[in-house]
């Protein structure tokens, strides 16, 4: 057990047997421990963050690659940025667990299979019930970029009623917003539309969960 990894750990809450032990027999760690519990600390209000703090990266890697380069030889290379880039790799994990923790779960999740049109596409829709609507993301493979001209158009409906949740070129990290919810407007699909001025659904029926 090295001291940047039972640190890091002590960091993200996880710490186990060999990490505890090694935490209280390292004179170095021992010594860090104040800096540890109230980085921790921090860290753990994070969850109310809209952005967390500017320095909470620079203090951790501070804190789990340890002193500077004070020791080392000028012409050695120096190990201590060895230890920062595996420590920079720990802030990036330790931080996007974080974002994760800080969004809440879905208040449902769907199935959205593709059609006949897109045999490939599959996919999830993940929606929240908020005051003023519902936000969803799309999680999509295999659905090919639209085709110049085209765009996808995402929509929700209640028999012949549809209501658009928005448009996309291609199905990476789409955020979708509308003002109805999935209740009351159980169907979720998407189309394939022309840019034009007809504002109804193609018709072209890639991924649907009817
Ligand atoms: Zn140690």
């Amino acid at each position: 057990m090295k001291c940047d990894d039972a640190r890091a750990a002590f960091l993200a809450g996880q710490v186990g047997r060999a990490e505890s032990e090694h935490l209280e027999t390292c004179a170095e760690c021992r010594a860090e421990m104040p800096s540890l519990l109230e980085t921790r600390r921090i860290m753990e209000s994070a969850t109310f963050w809209e952005e967390p703090p500017a320095d909470l990266e620079d203090r951790i890697v501070g804190l789990v690659a340890g002193p500077g380069p004070k020791k080392e030889p000028a012409e050695k290379p120096p190990r201590w940025q060895l230890a920062v880039v595996g420590a920079a790799a720990v802030v990036a994990l330790l931080l996007g667990v974080f974002l994760v923790q800080r969004t809440p779960s879905p208040d449902w999740e769907v199935a959205l299979p593709g059609t006949a049109e897109a045999p490939l596409a599959v996919g999830v829709v993940s929606g929240w019930n908020e005051p003023g609507g519902t936000r969803m993301t799309l999680d999509i493979e295999g659905l090919p970029p639209a085709p110049n001209g085209f765009f996808y158009e995402f929509w929700l409906s209640a028999g012949d009623l549809h209501i658009s949740a928005g448009t996309f070129t291609e199905a990476q990290g789409v955020e979708l917003w509308v003002g109805v919810t999935r209740a009351e407007f159980p169907r979720l699909w998407i189309t394939l539309e022309p840019i034009d001025e007809d504002e109804s659904p193609s018709g072209v029926n890639v991924m649907d969960t009817a």
